[in-house]
């Protein structure tokens, strides 16, 4: 009787100690590739950093829950990355990207990190890489009817963004600055700083959420670091400091 107690008192406690929940987003999948590099492609080196720093989380946050929207290559829909964090009632959103110039013309010496928040401020200031990210809903069935109506390739559909007002907006630039910090400190990247754009997958979320460009992999340099296991150790530990930061604000 005792024992079972105890186990039952075992069980209550681990169900009440998850205090947090944070989902990971690791960008494109499957037959969306994302942006291409000379030999790599944006998918992998996402999935990469998104394990690697979903896994530093879970060794050292106990009260900690992390889901990921996926954990191999396949193809997940913009609507449903954002509804696996809705469902789970999920803290936090973090989405992890990899940028290219709006050419894609292998070597550009465009460099270094840059996090945005979903914003109406200056939107339109960063509408390519905002086009660029959404225009994989076109690959998902009948994307219009689901987005209702969202062409990401007009300029008109983002309008929308100019007109909310996220209640997640201080949180979610909060979070953008001090990774933004952590990875010129840490990883020694060269930072573009945090932005505003019309970001479809943080649109649909409810929580504070960031968007993470982690270099660009039409530059050779960067395309060889994030490839690597060094760089990508790195890029994971800089937005686990940077976690660790904001839990404690
Ligand atoms: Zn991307």
């Amino acid at each position: 009787m005792t024992r079972l107690y105890v186990i039952i008192a075992a069980i209550a406690w681990s169900l009440t100690s998850v205090a947090y929940t944070v989902v990971i987003d690791a960008g494109h999948g499957g037959r969306d590739a994302g942006a291409l590099g000379l030999v790599t492609k944006e998918k992998h080196i996402n999935l990469a950093v998104a394990l690697a720093l979903g896994k530093m989380i879970t060794d050292n946050c106990p009260d900690v829950k992390v889901i990921y929207t996926r954990k191999t290559d396949v193809f997940v829909e913009l609507n449903e990355r954002a509804a696996i964090a809705n469902r789970a009632k999920a803290d936090l959103f973090i989405s992890i990207h990899t940028n290219s110039t709006a050419s894609g013309l292998k070597g550009t010496s465009a460099n270094g990190t840059e996090t945005y928040t979903l914003g109406m401020h200056r939107a339109n200031d960063n509408l390519a890489v905002a086009k660029r990210e959404n225009s994989v809903i076109m690959l998902e069935k009948n994307y219009e009817q689901k987005y209702e109506g969202f062409d990401p390739r007009k300029s008109e559909s983002y309008i929308i963004f100019e007109l909310m007002q996220d209640r997640n907006m201080a949180s979610s630039v909060n979070l953008a600055r001090l990774i933004q910090n952590q990875f010129r400190q840490t990883a020694r990247r060269i930072d573009k700083g945090v932005y505003q754009a019309g970001f479809l997958v943080l649109r649909q979320t409810s929580m504070p959420s960031v968007l993470i460009e982690l270099g660009y992999i039409n530059n050779a340099n960067e395309e060889v670091f994030l490839n690597s296991r060094d760089g990508q150790q790195k890029m994971a530990q800089s937005i686990f400091n940077a976690f660790i930061q904001y839990r404690k604000k």
